[in-house]
C-alpha cells in the first residue's frame, strides 16, 4: 500500500498547479494502491469519492498549494477511515474487568494476552490472571504458560479434558479469590470460522459477560481479515479489536477495512513477536505512515523513554561536524540495544521503509558483541582519532578482542561509512545511503 501511495503523494507534490485530469490520475493511483492492499472494494470506492468530492467542492485546485491541500485530504480521509482518535480499553468498575480474547488459529490471540497483561502490568501496576481456555491442543496451555512465565502473571488451567466454559467458571472463581483486577480469556481459535466455536465462544460471553471482546486479526490475512471479522462480530458484537503482525510486508490494507466495514475501533497494533510490541493504536499516525510520512510520533516517543535530550543534541552537533568517534560509536550501539530492533527503529523515518538498502539493514547480536569487543581493545587516542589506527595498531587491537583481523579492517571501514552516512544524512541528503548501507 504504502509505496504506490507515496509515489501518488510524491508525484502531486511536485506540481505547483493540479489540473482535473492529474487529481483524476491521482485518484487513480490511489485506488490502485488501495485495492492492491486488499483494502475491501466499498471502502476503496467510498474513500475514493469522499476525497474527490471534497477535492472538487472546497475549489482546491484553484487555491494555494493544491497538491499539499489533497496529500492533507487523504490524510484526514485516512484517518477518519481508521477511526479519528486512540480508543482505550475498556474498564469495568468492579474489579475484575474481563478481557476475552477471539480469533482464528494463528491469529496471535495468546502473544497478545501476554503484551497486553504487560502493559497493564508495567503501566497500572495491574494483577491479572490469564485462564487457559483453549483445550483443542495440549500445547495451546503450554504455550500460555511460558508467556506466563516469562512476564511474571499466573494462568489458571485445567487441562484439556474440561469444558472450556466449566474452566472459565472455575478461573473467574480463582480470580475473585485472588482478588485479580484483570481476567484475560484465551480462547481456541480455527482455521477457518465454524459454527462449534462460535457457540463455545457464545456461551463462554453469556457466562461471564466480558467487558472487553478483543477480536485478534492477522493484518497478513489481507481480504480475509474483513470477511473473518465481520463472521466474528456477527455471532459475538466484539468491543475491539487488535491488529496482530503489522510488522510484516502488509501494511494499512486490512486496518482501513476492519473499522469501515465492522464499525469495531481497531484498539491495539501488534508489531512483532515480542513481549513488548504492542502499541496503542492512533489513526492519525497510521494514516501518516501509510502516507509514508514516517511513524514519527511513535517513534519520537520511543526515543524519549530511552534517550537523553542532551545527549542526542550533543551527538547531533557531533555528526555535524564529523568528529563523531569510537566512544560515540559505543554510545549509539547502546541507546539501540536500550530502544530495541535497529530495523524497526529506521523503518519509522520517513522514506525509510521502502528504501531497498534497508533488506541490509540486519544486525545479528553476536556482531554487535564482537564489534564492542573490538572498540574495547582500542587506546583512548585510537578510540578519538580513527585515522591513526594503522596495521600494528589493528594487529594489536585484533589479538587484543580476539577478532581476526579481517574483522577488524571490515569493522574500521564500516564505522568510517556510517560516520560518512550519517554526516550526509544530517545535511539531508538521502542518496547516498543505498550503496553506502549495501556495501
Ligand atoms: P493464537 O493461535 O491466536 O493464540 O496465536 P499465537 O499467539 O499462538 O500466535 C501465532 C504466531 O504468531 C506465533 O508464532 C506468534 O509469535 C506470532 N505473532 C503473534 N503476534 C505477532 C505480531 O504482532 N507480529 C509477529 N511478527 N508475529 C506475531
Ligand atoms: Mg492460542
Amino acid at each position: 500500500l504504502t509505496e504506490r501511495l507515496q509515489k501518488a503523494m510524491t508525484n502531486l507534490r511536485r506540481k505547483g498547479k493540479v489540473s482535473e485530469s492529474d487529481l483524476r490520475d491521482t485518484m487513480r493511483e490511489i485506488r490502485l494502491a488501495l485495492l492492491e492492499a486488499d483494502v475491501n472494494f466499498t471502502v476503496v470506492k467510498d474513500f475514493v469519492k469522499t476525497v474527490r468530492d471534497r477535492a472538487l467542492g472546497a475549489k482546491v485546485l484553484e487555491g494555494l498549494n493544491p497538491a499539499q491541500q489533497i496529500v492533507k485530504i487523504v490524510n484526514e480521509e485516512l484517518t477518519k477511515t481508521m477511526g479519528e482518535t486512540a480508543v482505550p480499553l475498556n474498564k469495568s468498575a468492579k474489579i475484575p474487568t474481563v478481557i476475552m480474547m477471539a480469533g482464528l488459529q494463528g491469529a496471535g490471540k495468546t502473544t497478545t494476552v501476554g503484551k497486553l497483561a504487560l502493559k497493564l502490568k508495567n503501566e497500572q501496576n495491574a494483577r491479572p490472571l490469564m485462564i487457559a481456555a483453549d483445550v483443542y491442543r495440549p500445547a495451546a496451555i503450554q504455550q500460555l504458560q511460558q508467556v506466563g512465565q516469562q512476564i511474571d502473571v499466573p494462568v489458571f488451567e485445567m487441562g484439556t479434558d474440561v469444558d472450556p466454559v466449566e474452566i472459565v467458571r472455575q478461573g473467574m472463581v480463582e480470580a475473585e479469590a485472588n482478588h485479580n483486577d484483570y481476567v484475560f480469556i484465551d480462547t481456541a481459535g480455527r482455521l477457518q470460522i465454524d459454527e462449534q466455536l462460535m457457540t463455545e465462544l457464545a456461551n463462554i460471553k453469556d457466562l461471564v459477560h466480558p467487558d472487553e471482546i478483543l477480536l485478534v486479526i492477522d493484518a497478513m490475512t489481507g481480504q480475509n481479515a474483513v470477511n473473518t471479522a465481520e463472521g466474528f462480530d456477527q455471532k459475538l458484537d466484539v468491543t475491539g479489536v487488535v491488529l496482530t503482525k503489522l510488522d510484516g510486508d502488509t501494511r494499512g490494507g486490512a486496518a482501513l477495512s476492519i473499522r469501515a466495514v465492522t464499525g469495531k475501533p481497531i484498539k491495539f497494533v501488534g508489531q512483532g513477536e515480542k513481549m513488548t510490541d504492542l502499541d496503542v493504536f492512533h489513526p492519525d499516525r497510521m494514516a501518516d505512515r501509510i502516507l509514508g510520512m514516517g511513524d514519527m510520533l511513535t517513534l519520537i516517543e520511543k526515543a524519549q523513554q530511552q534517550y537523553d535530550e542532551k545527549e542526542a543534541e550533543q551527538m547531533n552537533r557531533k555528526i555535524q561536524e564529523n568528529s563523531f568517534d569510537f566512544n560515540d560509536f559505543i554510545d549509539q550501539l547502546d541507546q539501540v540495544d536500550k530502544m530495541g530492533n535497529m530495523e524497526d527503529i529506521m523503518k519509522m523515518i520517513p522514506g525509510m521503509a521502502n528504501n531497498p538498502a534497508m533488506k541490509n539493514f540486519n544486525m545479528d547480536p553476536k556482531d554487535i558483541a564482537h564489534i564492542r569487543a573490538i572498540v574495547y581493545s582500542m587506546t583512548p587516542q585510537e578510540k578519538q582519532d580513527p585515522d591513526v589506527l594503522n596495521p600494528s595498531r589493528r594487529r594489536r587491537i585484533a589479538a587484543g578482542s580476539g577478532r581476526p583481523i579481517h574483522e577488524v579492517n571490515r569493522m574500521i571501514k564500516q564505522f568510517n561509512q556510517t560516520k560518512k552516512m550519517m554526516n550526509q544524512m544530517s545535511k539531508g541528503n538521502f542518496s547516498g545511503m543505498e550503496g553506502l548501507m549495501g556495501g
